[in-house]
């Protein structure tokens, strides 16, 4: 099949990490998911800590989650039209998340942090754009700037592709670095629209904000007339019911959604303060638009995934979380291989290096060679973890006492994997 795929699709895949690339080997391609398992072409099965790199928090196929889907399907895929399921979805978001006063739906995250940061810059008339080194946004030209190091670097295209115009209204900083916030804006009076950053970063590994990063970022923010945008396409209705603003409590202007909330389907959203809300079109001047923006299907899928995230789901994959963090910090710790296991809420990766993680030049700075020898190891014994080392890992309400056995069953191999890899 990767044959097959390689000849009619650039690299054999539709989404880069998805190829093996950075661990080595051929890409699994898998046919059904039941649960906290995915079964492969060759009929092999895994315990799944991707979770399609978040949104299948209930396991994959839950029952209720595909009975409202087909339930919608049977009326229809599209309309073209408003619809009620994207207003009950729409209520639940703002329900949820008290700093959500409107909400836009759209189809990808990316979509969802590009049209956030349009209004943020249709809002305030202002150009520049300050992002984190490590932090994904989604494929947005303007985001896919990395850092040179230092205080208020201009970004430089990551990509070819992305024109030094696009990415020269993008400030790069280092994450976890307030001090470099307050430089950018003394460097830059005026002139920045938005800061915008993952709430919990988990596109370098998980690196947590330290105490007080958001809510400084938020006071720089408002002290400039910027705007504080929360990336919570991970961490949202992930990390707790009202996602990370659930857990830290720091209100954002704007806010992007996506996984969970989609139930497995193309749905994402952004929203926030009204007042800047009111100037999407057609209610404002700042254009915004999508065929398929609120599917009905996708809608579905993700009211149905939503409605079944309760305080007890919640305390379920928080425990199991902690559990599959513990085994695997003590496998690791029994060959003596240096690590970190790195935790925001029940989202959670293994850096493998002893020295503290607070930002993405931390983060380069483990083994990643042990990783790629412990991903293999995994997943010849079955389970399947992120084919990067720079990638959360996500566990489900599925994930239950069987699945936990079957990880841990196949730790003390891949953490001597790990200890015996050369670079
Ligand atoms: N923002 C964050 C924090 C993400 O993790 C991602 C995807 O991983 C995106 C945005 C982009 O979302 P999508 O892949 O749906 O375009």
């Amino acid at each position: 099949m990767f044959d097959r795929a390689s000849v009619v699709t650039p690299g054999g895949v539709n989404s880069p990490v998805r190829a093996f690339r950075a661990v080595g080997g051929t890409p699994r391609f898998m046919v059904s998911g039941t649960g906290p398992y995915l079964t492969d072409a060759d009929g092999r099965e895994y315990v799944d800590l991707v979770c399609s790199w978040g949104p299948m928090i209930l396991g994959h196929s839950h029952p209720e989650v595909i009975a409202a889907v087909q339930e919608a399907v049977s009326r229809g895929t599209s309309f073209g039209t408003p619809g009620e399921g994207e207003v009950a979805l729409a209520e639940e978001i703002v329900a949820r998340i008290e700093p959500v006063e409107q909400v836009r739906l759209v189809s990808s995250g990316t979509e969802a942090t590009m049209s956030a940061i349009r209004l943020a810059r249709g809002f305030t008339g202002r150009a520049q754009v300050v992002k984190f080194a490590g932090c994904y946004h989604g494929h947005v030209d303007a985001l896919l700037a990395a850092a040179g190091s230092g205080v208020a670097t201009f970004g430089l295209p990551d990509t070819p592709g992305v024109t030094g115009a696009t990415a020269g209204d993008t400030v790069v900083l280092p994450y976890n670095d307030l001090d470099a916030v307050r430089a950018a804006f003394a460097a830059h009076p005026g002139e920045i629209a938005c800061v915008i950053t993952e709430a919990s970063p988990g596109n370098m590994g998980v690196v947590p904000p330290a105490d007080g990063f958001n809510a400084g970022l938020k006071e720089l923010c408002a002290a400039n007339g910027a705007l504080y945008i929360s990336d919570e396409v991970m961490t949202g209705f992930r990390t707790s019911k009202a996602g990370w603003y659930g857990v830290d409590g720091v209100r954002p202007d704007l806010m992007t959604f996506g996984k969970v909330m989609g139930g497995g389907f193309p749905a994402a959203a952004f929203g926030g303060r009204g007042d800047v809300m009111a100037h999407l079109a057609p209610a404002g001047p700042v254009y915004q638009a999508g065929t398929l923006s609120g599917n009905p299907v996708a809608t579905a899928a993700g009211l149905a995934q939503l409605r079944l995230l309760d305080d007890a789901a919640y305390a379920k994959i928080d425990a199991v979380s902690a559990e599959l963090r513990s085994l695997v910090g003590d496998a690791l710790t029994k060959e003596g291989v240096a690590h970190t296991v790195s935790a925001a809420s029940n989202m959670f990766s293994v850096f493998f290096t002893d020295e503290p993680v607070r930002d993405y030049d931390d983060a380069k700075k483990q083994d990643v060679f042990r990783f790629t020898a412990f991903f293999h190891a995994m997943l010849a014994q079955g389970v399947y973890l992120p084919p990067s080392a720079f990638e959360s890992w996500f566990v489900s309400t599925a994930h239950d006492e069987r699945a936990v056995e079957r990880i841990a069953a196949a730790l003390p191999a891949a953490a001597r994997a790990a200890a015996e890899a050369t670079a």
